[in-house]
């Protein structure tokens, strides 16, 4: 899984695990977190989650959208809705691999990692577990879906265990051995169909090969690897909505359920750049994606669907005159959305979480035990 060391501090870090391992062992476990008790979020009518991720998404953003463009937003319609405090085990400012590792994970972890622990970036002695890897143990079929690369800290975290978002091969390989059901993004020049195929996907490049899949298939998607530039996709290339509603056609398939992770990558990059317009019409792709995946839920009545971001990213103010304007090109430590639908366990109205609660939180309304997912948290 790791090919490659890291700097002397991580090996450092290695054998100090090493120390708290066998501390650990001897004396119980990591130091608990004090809240979320895991009896009060057992729900086991639930057998399905669609769990969204707008990347880089803060309450401005929406806001933002809204007042240019005067529309509604699907988000501002769920009844569960809360925040996520988004800090990193190393800074106060996350980057996407540690956000998403805490919103995979349910651990928080240094800016860079992907799946790992702080202490044993090189899996030494044992990744975090993942919510895929815990719902793939349960039979569920998953699928991680994204406008980024494949082998972005988003979907990488829901998919891998690196101790470096650089690391993309090390990254690809870990997703081509999964046993993930569908991976599909914009390329990134490791994977191949070669690769692909030796482990059961069905390698697709394009909208026309992705709808021409069939149920009970498995397949590894490369589109264009500019997706993200593109304001809307060309014909070969789907967008986040036409994605969305083939990846829950072909997973919507068997008794177990299925787990699957919807990212929203292009409201970072935009952010970044600043770029108000790319930036309110990846939003408002990101909020076709959710309005159809509410559709579904509401339909299907055993889906659990879970919104956030893993951190805000431009800093989107509020101005004297009542409009919306960045104020950074990076990332900011502010609180983003929680929106849930289909289950009052997951954050009560208003309530202000940490980001590594989520997916525990998912875990267990998902009817997962405490010794199936550890709440086990290392808390910064
Ligand atoms: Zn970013």
């Amino acid at each position: 899984m790791l090919t490659s060391l890291g700097p002397i501090w991580k090996e450092i870090a290695a054998i100090l695990m090493s120390i708290i391992m066998t501390i650990g062992t001897t004396f119980g476990a990591f130091v608990p977190s004090d809240t979320a008790s895991p009896d009060k979020f057992l729900d086991n009518e639930i057998k399905n989650v669609i769990y969204l991720i707008g990347d880089g998404m803060g309450f401005n953003h929406l806001e933002k959208a809204k007042n240019e463009r005067n529309i509604s937003l699907t988000m501002d319609t769920f009844e569960y809705h809360g925040s996520s405090m988004t800090r990193s085990l190393s800074s106060d400012v996350t980057d996407s691999a540690a956000g998403g590792t805490a919103l995979a994970t349910g651990e928080r972890t240094y800016n860079g990692a992907i799946g790992v622990y702080m202490f044993d970036p090189l899996g030494t002695f044992s990744y975090p577990k993942n919510i895929t890897e815990l719902c793939m143990e349960r039979g569920m079929m998953t699928g991680v879906i994204t406008t980024d690369l494949t082998s972005g800290a988003t979907p990488a975290s829901f998919s891998a265990h690196s101790s470096e978002r650089g690391n993309t091969e090390d990254i690809t390989n870990d997703q081509l051995t999964s046993g993930i059901d569908i991976i599909w993004g914009a390329a990134n020049d490791v994977a191949t169909k070669r690769g692909a195929e030796e482990n059961g996907f069905t390698y697709i490049t394009s909208y026309d090969d992705m709808m021409a899949l069939e149920e009970g298939s498995r397949s590894f998607a490369q589109f264009t690897n500019n997706l993200w530039t593109l304001e809307q996709s060309d014909e070969r290339t789907p967008n986040l909505e036409q994605m969305a509603g083939k990846a829950i056609d072909l997973l919507d398939d068997t008794d177990e359920g299925f787990f699957l992770m919807i990212e929203g990558a292009h409201i970072d990059k935009h952010s970044h750049n600043n770029d108000d317009e790319p930036m309110t019409e990846a939003l408002e792709e990101f909020d076709r994606t959710v309005n159809l995946v509410l559709e579904y839920a509401k339909q299907d009545g055993e889906t659990l669907v879970v919104i956030t971001a893993d951190h805000e990213t431009g800093g989107i103010v509020l101005n004297d005159d009542g409009t919306y304007s960045f104020t950074r090109g990076s990332h900011s430590g502010t609180n983003v959305p929680v929106l849930v639908y289909g289950s009052d366990d997951v954050i009560n109205p208003g309530e202000i979480i940490n980001n590594y609660e989520i997916p525990i939180r998912i875990a267990y309304t998902l009817g997962f035990t405490e010794e199936e997912f550890p709440y086990e948290v290392m808390v910064a």
